[in-house]
């Protein structure tokens, strides 16, 4: 594997090796079926088994309780934008959004076909450099929506914003998921895309409180309820069978290496590595407001924008891969999911202490 490079890619994203080797197997020959895993059928005694293990095993990352569902739908985290309102929203309800980057703000977009969406904090006045404290709800939100790591903006809600009491809280965690404990009994609702945390793109995995399932609208098609999936073990059509098994061989990565107590750890030493260079440095600085930096993309700039492109190309040469910064915002980004090693930050580090003693 020493051809493998330092990956530092918003997503997809780096995955743990021993997953990608084990998947290797189980391409030709599924734990010994003769039948690769991607070829087994949905209904078969394999897959089901997969299934039934990934969920188990989703549940004791994050103690699920049994209220809770845990599905597996398509269509990527921006299905569920306007997923959960057209399951949650009646035409005269509102819903509260927190607008914390670029894709809280997709996500408010999506809801004007279903009800309200009612802004009830921003931090679009300071390019989303920062976590709002202040909320502003409306009167009887129907339920409250979050994204607790914006990826784009490179912030991070340090814990669970206080919501009016009774409120379901929904949050996007596609990219901060399992990156550290997760009180889920905080939250009606947790969703993310897998392509960073989790697995390969292609799979959505939510979390939702049964009772949510339960008061959902009927009256939309069948592929879009909450309700279809739970019932049906998310197998009402045809799963994405491969990456909900790579889900699982991550979950149990995840449990073999000390579960989210032990990804928290480790993703705050990762990230405090750049951080503290990132403070004393001369050269670069962070973008994001020290409150409210996120663990797990790191984003930063020269203030040069022509600096910014020597360094980033000058990286790449260099074997450290997607430090770009988000066409909409440039500068450099690190991401560090739970699979990236803390060996590729600090060697990260020393770049850029040697190429700033050169500028
Ligand atoms: N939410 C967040 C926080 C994201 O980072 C992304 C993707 N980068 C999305 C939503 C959109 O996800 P998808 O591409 O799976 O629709």
């Amino acid at each position: 594997m020493s051809e493998r490079i330092f990956n530092f890619s918003a997503g997809p994203a780096i995955l743990p090796v021993e997953v990608l080797e084990e998947a290797r197997e189980s391409l030709l020959n599924f734990q010994g079926t003769g039948i690769g895993i991607m070829e087994h059928s949905h209904r078969g005694k394999a897959f089901s088994g997969v299934l039934a293990q990934t969920i188990a095993d989703c549940r004791k990352v994050a103690q699920i309780p049994d209220d809770y569902q845990v599905l597996f739908m398509q269509g990527g985290a921006s299905s569920q934008f306007f997923t959960i309102p057209m399951n949650l929203l009646s035409s005269d309800d509102t819903a509260d959004y927190l607008v914390t980057g670029s894709w809280s703000k997709k996500a408010v977009a999506q809801v004007k076909r279903f009800g309200t969406a009612h802004k009830a904090a921003s931090s679009e006045d300071r390019n989303f450099c920062y976590i709002p404290t202040e909320t502003n709800y409306s009167e009887a939100p129907k339920y409250v929506h979050m994204t607790s790591n914006n990826t784009i903006f490179g912030t991070q809600f340090a814990t669970e914003p206080s919501v009016p009491h009774g409120v379901p809280l929904i949050c996007d965690a596609s990219s901060d998921i399992f990156s550290r404990p997760l009180d889920i009994r905080k939250y009606g609702m947790v969703y993310a895309g897998a392509q960073k945390n989790l697995g390969p793109s292609g799979v959505t995995l939510v979390i939702v409180r049964n009772d949510l399932v339960e008061q959902a609208n009927t009256e939309i098609p069948e592929m879009l309820q909450y309700r279809t999936f739970a019932e049906n073990d998310s197998c009402y059509n045809t799963p994405p069978t491969f990456g909900i098994f790579i889900m699982g061989l991550v979950f149990q990565w995840i449990l073999k290496n000390g579960g989210l107590e032990e990804m928290g750890r480790s993703n705050e030493k990762k990230a405090s590595i750049l951080y503290d260079y990132l403070k004393t440095s001369e050269l670069f600085s962070a973008t994001a407001d020290s409150d409210s930096q996120s663990m797990m993309n790191v984003t930063f700039v020269t203030g040069n924008e022509l600096t910014d492109k020597k360094f980033i190309e000058a990286a790449t040469a260099a074997g450290f891969d997607g430090l770009k910064g988000h066409r909409s915002v440039g500068g450099m980004r690190a991401s560090i999911y739970n699979a990236f090693p803390e060996e590729g930050v600090v060697e990260l580090v020393r770049f850029m202490k040697d190429f700033e003693s050169k500028a």
